[in-house]
């Protein structure tokens, strides 16, 4: 008899690989300059460096506890306090295997079969599929162009029985867009109204340049009541391989995130945790990043104000979104995929499309530039893009 083979009932039958895996493999096969996936291309901090190795050599290499090591807790509950965000280090801290884990057990934890989850396009791209995965359904709307605002109508007339859950990326990746404090208050309004859970995921709070400021939900009281937010090492500290981050949030959730957490990952990396409570101490470490990012922004900016590319406003995070609809008609015409293979084959520079982050093809003539490069970098870069 034949043996055949299992059957398999995907649980995600329209995923394939992620666009940052695929256009970063498309980079180093064709030696371009990788300004796609989101990562710095310099060193961490030889200090944070040295005090992840002093945490190893004193004997630090056994599971830290599930919630994460109360050192690091701490300094983070005196980090969040002194940003207006008061949270209780005990009961109201995790610490994860960075923030796409976080995102997902908040999913997990909180959402049953059927619930409904609004997210906003372009929406980072882990948000759907880990809604799916747990049986309930991503609600997405898109956010108005050019500017990638919330429409808050439009939210308000999404909203439906089913409805459990708000999920916001402030700053916005790829939007690049920062919520208003006015944002927080319509997000606050539809949650208390409707009772619902609001996701934010905050892994850009440092990165926000010009007028633009960072307003958390956990800093807002009617919000932080009913809301987690997650964070990550990674993006703060420039170290996006060490896969650390954080969920902070409301009690009675953060109960119900840590039953998941537990068995889903149990702890995570003590040395690193170690040298992270040390190196928080010191707040210039993250209070420098708007200034240090801003100025890599600009570069980028600044290399391409007198080439074809149009550039887009960069409120926050590390990216740069740029339009190539005035570029000559065989590549204007192509849509942003195709287009970000062209550009990383033909003219060695890698950049992210914008229609993966939507639900069909969005149509925009837009890709994603990451500037968390070194200068050399940047300018090799835009000396490319420029002469397009
Ligand atoms: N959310 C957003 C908006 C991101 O850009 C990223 C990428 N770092 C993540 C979450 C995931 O962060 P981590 O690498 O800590 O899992
Ligand atoms: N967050 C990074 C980005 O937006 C990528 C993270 C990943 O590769 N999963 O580029």
């Amino acid at each position: 008899m034949p043996i055949s083979a299992p059957v398999i009932h995907s649980k995600l039958p329209d995923v394939g690989t992620t666009i940052f895996s695929v256009m970063s493999k498309l980079a180093q096969e064709h030696g371009a300059i990788n300004l796609s996936q989101g990562f710095p291309d310099f060193p961490i901090d030889s200090e944070l460096a040295n005090q992840v190795s002093a945490a190893m050599a004193a004997g630090h290499n056994q599971y830290a506890p599930m919630p994460g090591l109360p050192a690091l807790r701490q300094a983070l509950a005196a980090k969040l306090q002194a940003s207006g965000s008061p949270v209780d280090a005990e009961t109201q801290i995790t610490i994860t295997a960075g923030a796409t884990q976080a995102l997902f057990t908040a999913f997990a934890a909180l959402l049953q079969p059927g619930d409904e989850a609004i997210v906003f396009d372009p929406s980072y791209d882990s948000y759907v599929p880990s809604i799916q995965v747990q049986g309930a359904r991503a609600i997405r709307i898109p956010l108005r162009a050019p500017e990638f605002v919330i429409d808050w109508q439009r939210v308000a007339a999404a909203v439906t029985p089913h409805t459990r859950m708000i999920v916001i990326n402030n700053p916005g990746n790829p939007s690049t867009a920062v919520l208003s404090a006015d944002d927080l208050t319509e997000l606050a309004n539809l949650a208390e109204q409707h009772n619902l859970l609001v996701l934010s995921d905050e892994v850009y709070e440092h990165l926000v340049y010009d007028e633009a400021r960072h307003h958390s939900v956990l800093a807002d009281p009617r919000l932080a009541p009913r809301s987690l937010a997650v964070f990550s090492f990674g993006k703060t500290f420039h170290a996006t391989g060490w896969k650390i981050g954080y969920c902070a949030g409301a009690a009675a959730l953060m109960s119900e995130f840590r039953k998941v957490h537990q068995y889903l990952v149990f702890s995570v990396n003590t040395p690193a945790q170690h040298a992270l409570a040390t190196y928080l101490a010191d707040a210039s470490h993250y209070t420098s990043l708007p200034a240090f990012y801003q100025a890599k922004r600009d570069i980028l900016r600044q290399g391409l104000a007198n080439g074809p590319l149009r550039l887009l406003p960069c409120r926050g995070t590390y990216f740069q979104l740029v339009d190539y609809s005035a570029l000559p008609s065989h590549l204007s015409e192509l849509d942003d995929a195709d287009f970000a293979i062209w550009l990383t084959r033909e003219a060695g520079v890698a950049a992210i499309p914008l229609s993966p982050f939507y639900a069909e093809r969005c149509g925009h003539k837009l890709i994603r530039l990451c500037f968390a490069k070194q200068t050399a970098t940047l300018q090799a870069a835009t000396a490319r893009l420029a002469s397009l």
